[in-house]
């Protein structure tokens, strides 16, 4: 899989996507994950990407012109199967479209910054929006690093079967069963015992009943769906 990013500030992507299993995930050529800095593709002596609103709204507007120029000659390179604006009015991302994308071969991401890109882009050049939660942040940085993690764990590879990604929460719209380490008793703290019995069929099921009663208790609307 393949995910270019487009951002004014390629510096915030750094440290997010060079650790633990992203960079597994890259080291092993699971994932080509590509930034790049728009201001590479203004055409503005200053390398300006941004001006002011119509109408006289307070605050800056990434052009078309750059948007456009670096998502043009990304397809020039290949197919992409999303276009996508991080966007606080777009689809809540979840599991679900993580899943979704991670089934993909090439994507693009476009990180918008000041009051946002030129809205021509997103009529012309969009074909996904999306949002990370109800409220507005600084740029689509920490949105884009978000969905690149929550997408790259879930290509085959990316983890160990030992951490499969299948038994986390929101897979099969559950959340995941309590987890221990040693020691077994801490101040008195004690694991509980089935998950010492070493009966592996009665460990999952129990497994399989927590996951239940904590949705049920902590996010009934999943079980809803
Ligand atoms: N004026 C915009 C609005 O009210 O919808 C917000 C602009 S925000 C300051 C700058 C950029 O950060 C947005 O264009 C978007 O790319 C990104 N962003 C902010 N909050 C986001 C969120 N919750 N999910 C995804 N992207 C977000």
């Amino acid at each position: 899989m393949r995910i270019d990013i487009i951002t004014v500030l390629p510096e915030i992507l750094e440290s997010p996507l060079s650790h633990s299993i992203l960079k597994r995930a890259r080291d092993k050529g699971l994932v080509d994950i590509c930034v790049h800095n728009l201001r590479d593709y203004s055409t503005d002596k200053h390398h300006r990407v941004d001006d002011y609103p119509f109408g006289g709204q307070a605050g800056m507007v990434l052009q078309c012109e750059p948007v456009d120029r670096a998502i043009t000659f990304l397809k020039e390179e290949r197919d992409y199967d999303e276009v996508i604006y991080t966007s606080p009015d777009g689809d809540v991302f979840n599991q679900s479209i993580a899943n979704q994308l991670s089934l993909y071969n090439n994507i693009i991401i476009l990180c918008g910054h000041y009051k946002g890109i030129d809205y021509r882009i997103r009529e012309h050049l969009i074909t996904r929006e999306i949002s990370i939660g109800d409220y507005v942040l600084t740029g689509g940085e920490l949105p884009a690093a978000i969905m690149t993690d929550a997408i790259v764990r879930l290509i085959p590879g990316a983890i160990g079967d030992e951490q499969s990604a299948l038994s986390d929460s929101f897979q099969d719209n559950l959340l995941a069963p309590p987890v221990y380490t040693r020691p077994s008793n801490y101040k008195g703290w004690e694991v509980p015992g089935i998950l010492l019995s070493g009966h592996e069929a009665k460990i999952r099921d129990w497994e399989l009943q927590q996951s239940i009663e904590r949705t049920k208790r902590i996010r009934p609307d999943l079980l809803a769906d």
